[in-house]
């Protein structure tokens, strides 16, 4: 198995083209509401995708995020019948819980050493602003417990191509001014700061005739911001689909609004909105989109 490796030369846009998929079935291991077609699952707030990729007759298998604890995650990939031994990679969208928590046991049922994608900043610690002061929300595991079961941490900020025809989009240009960071917060040197949650990632999957499908986890750096940086690193043309969670569930409306005018502008084909992507937001996506928007839940495939 080839790796192609990627490095961004002064205009931002990757060196080489991401060679192409023929085919991406995408699968929901975890996600905040369940399918009702799918019984038997169990639905968590929090996201997990289960990644298989098909190319000139091989299939590579890769893990988008953990989902918030072991359980969800386990039992619902033996309910779909998917191995998860298969999956030579994880990588980490960001540090929050509900996308980490099933980490440990992932590394535990598999018994193999699997490499961990993840900007560095996921491992600081993390902080959700309430009315009544903070709630712990970081990777509720040190680093040496995901060591000891396995885990090979490799720790990025720049794009980085794991398999072929995929690309972990590495630090989010920020540049939409409507797409705001709120309400987190980290340590820096002993102190509480701001989380402008700079680990927050996402993956790019080149499909063959389609264009690109880009997949989020939390899209905390913003969903247009994360379509522009898959744009500048690929020079991809088409973007076939945004899928995951678009994190607009306390945006104003005018915030969602401002949303779908860029997905039109841009010309997105399909929208797989879930987990923190917000009923409203969904509501609108759907007015807009048709049928090309489709909300998913636990249990949902699709093929691409
Ligand atoms: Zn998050
Ligand atoms: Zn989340």
């Amino acid at each position: 198995m080839s790796s192609a490796s990627y490095s961004q030369n002064p205009s931002g846009k990757v060196a080489g083209n991401l060679a192409p998929v023929d085919e991406m079935r995408l699968t929901v291991l975890v996600e905040d509401k369940v399918n009702p077609e799918k019984p038997g699952l169990i639905a968590k707030h929090g996201l997990s995708f289960f990644i298989e990729l098909k190319s000139s007759g091989q299939t590579w298998n890769l893990l988008l995020d953990t989902g918030p604890a072991a359980d969800p995650l386990l039992q619902n990939a033996r309910k779909l019948r998917l191995d998860l031994r298969k999956a030579s990679h994880v990588v980490l969208s960001h540090g929050h819980y509900d996308h980490t928590g099933g980490l440990l046991g992932f590394l535990n049922f598999v018994e193999t050493k699997v490499p961990i994608i993840l900007h560095p900043d996921a491992l600081k610690p993390k902080f959700l602003v309430k009315k009544r002061g903070l709630k712990k929300i970081g990777l509720p595991f040190r680093e040496m417990e995901l060591e000891e079961a396995g885990g090979v941490l490799a720790l990025r900020r720049d794009p980085f191509s794991p398999l072929p025809g995929v690309l972990v989009s590495g630090e989010i240009r920020r540049e939409v001014p409507f797409e705001v960071v709120k309400g987190f917060r980290t340590m820096e040197g002993g102190t509480l700061v701001k989380d402008e949650m700079l680990d927050d990632q996402a993956l790019f999957v080149s499909l063959r005739d389609k264009g690109l499908v880009v997949i989020t986890g939390c899209a905390h750096a913003g969903v247009v911001n994360t379509i522009r940086q898959a744009r500048r690193l690929t020079g991809a043309a088409r973007i076939h689909a945004v899928v995951g969670g678009f994190h607009l569930f306390n945006a104003s409306t005018r915030r969602i609004m401002a949303t779908v005018k860029e997905f039109q502008k841009i010309g997105v084909e399909h929208l797989m909105p879930c987990h923190c992507s917000g009923r409203r937001a969904v509501a609108r996506f759907v007015k807009v989109f048709g049928e090309r928007c489709q909300r998913l839940r636990t249990g949902d495939s699709v093929i691409f």
